[in-house]
């Protein structure tokens, strides 16, 4: 039924027609004709082959192995790794495009996918901004190339679990889970909650605080733990109320010993990211934004008539007409924003960028559940009714602004006080 539906939909032309963003994205971004094809070929794969599948995913709360086996055989994995490193080379810019346009047909698979893909991206060219030392940044090119090898040969995935259910993930606390040297590598111990992609990655990229005498937040480590090595393992449950593919479980490290190799970052490196390219965090806004569009477009499609078995047009009445608009109103700002804030990523950025991703963040989260909400109430009981992939945007849609380490709250918090204050002022 949800595969009628967006066969319907895309042959009704709905999609095509009012809404293929391809042609504003290379006028705004200037997109090569690589970058093109990079979204045509996402969008196409995602439209046709993860469309069908995501109904499954939702109701077993199961991994979409079979979209990571697409996305495997089309070597997306190595998205984000350099075309000189075998892969397709997409930079800060073009990354969100695609992962936008992927969340769009399954919002699942394009979070779980950014999981990895900042991971290959942050150890990429934003460590290269940083201007570390020859012999550190030699040190860091060849882990890196390694790393990259495994996912251009291997089809390598790596999650990032970072939250450990305390204000760490926030910022305002040094990790936790510690990393103690030990011969030619790390002794790592402690727990990760939310982890996504359990059990489907070969490597979690953890973030631990180098155990040493005052350690701080400055000394976190950037780690990867391969999936099979002893001390380590994932416990619970999951059965949560969105996102449910995601599959989002607790990580124990009891001793787990990995190599130098697996540090991804050098020491130190990973603070200064996090301080210099904000910027960093706002990949987990792409996912919201193509959920947004997925929510006007199925809008758009039903109070036409266009979704089976739904073939009543209910476009005629005012108030509904009133309640597209203000649905088409909030996507279209919310992308204004988030176009305006991905453009003008980069190292060291302005204060006036680094509020503004702030506000993007913040916007696409919150706005993403309230053009839900407001689908819902627009379309009516009958949308809701399962296989109908209404009622799961919905519940999708809410758990954006619960991630660190930009909550809808941070957000605010940080907005707040950032535009009261310039850095280090005080009141007496
Ligand atoms: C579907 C899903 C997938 C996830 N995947 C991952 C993943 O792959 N990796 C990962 O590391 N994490 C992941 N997370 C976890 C997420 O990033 C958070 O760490 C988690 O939701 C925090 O849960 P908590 O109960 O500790 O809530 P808290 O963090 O305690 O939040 C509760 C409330 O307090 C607010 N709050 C928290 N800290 C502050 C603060 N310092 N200032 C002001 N307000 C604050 C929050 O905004 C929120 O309103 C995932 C979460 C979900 C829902």
């Amino acid at each position: 039924m949800t595969k009628g539906f967006f066969k319907e939909h895309s042959r009704s032309g709905v999609l095509k027609k009012g809404t293929d963003l391809t042609g504003r994205y290379i006028m705004l971004f200037n997109l090569s004709p690589k970058q093109k094809e990079l979204l045509d070929l996402v969008g196409t794969l995602a439209r046709e082959t993860f469309v069908p599948r995501a109904e499954k995913y939702d109701r077993e709360a199961s991994f979409p192995f079979e979209n990571y086996a697409d996305l495997r055989a089309h070597n997306l994995l190595a998205l984000c790794i350099p075309e000189s490193e075998g892969g397709w080379g997409a930079d800060y810019q073009t990354y969100c495009l695609v992962a936008a346009e992927m969340a769009r047909y399954c919002v699942t698979t394009a979070l779980t996918l950014n999981m990895h893909c900042a991971t290959t991206m942050w150890i990429g060219s934003m460590v290269d901004n940083l201007g570390l030392p020859s012999d550190v940044q030699a040190i860091h090119a060849a882990r890196r190339s390694a790393a990259y090898r495994r996912v251009v040969r291997d089809g390598a995935l790596h999650a990032q679990p970072f939250s450990e259910g305390n204000q760490a993930a926030a910022g305002k606390q040094a990790f936790t889970t510690t990393a103690t040297r030990h011969g030619d590598g790390w002794l790592i111990n402690g727990r990760k909650i939310f982890a996504s992609l359990s059990g489907a990655a070969d490597y979690y990229v953890i973030l631990a605080t180098e155990d040493k005498p005052d350690a701080s937040a400055r000394d976190t480590l950037f780690l990867a733990i391969p999936k099979d090595v002893e001390g380590f393992s994932i416990v619970g449950d999951w059965d949560p109320l969105g996102m449910r593919g995601t599959v989002s479980r607790t990580l124990l490290m009891k001793n787990v010993f990995i190599p130098n190799d697996l540090q991804l970052m050098p020491s130190g490196a990973y603070h200064q990211l996090a301080l210099r390219w904000p910027h960093m965090f706002l990949t987990l806004a792409p996912s919201y934004m193509g959920l947004c569009q997925a929510i006007y477009d199925f809008t758009i499609a039903y109070l036409r008539g266009e979704v089976p078995p739904m073939r009543e047009k209910r476009r005629r009445q005012p108030l509904k007409q009133a309640a597209v608009a203000e649905l088409k109103i909030m996507l279209e700002s919310a992308r204004a924003l988030f176009l305006s804030a991905i453009a003008e990523a980069g190292p060291d950025p302005s204060k006036e960028a680094r509020l503004r991703a702030y506000a993007t963040q913040y916007t696409v989260m919150e706005t993403c559940n309230r053009m839900a909400a407001l689908a819902v109430r627009t379309c009516g009981g009958q949308s809701i009714l399962r296989p109908l992939p209404l009622e799961r945007m919905y519940r999708d849609s809410r758990c954006g602004s619960l991630m660190l380490p930009w909550t809808a709250e941070i957000c605010i918090e940080r907005l707040g006080r950032e535009c009261l204050y310039e850095l280090g002022e005080r009141d007496d």
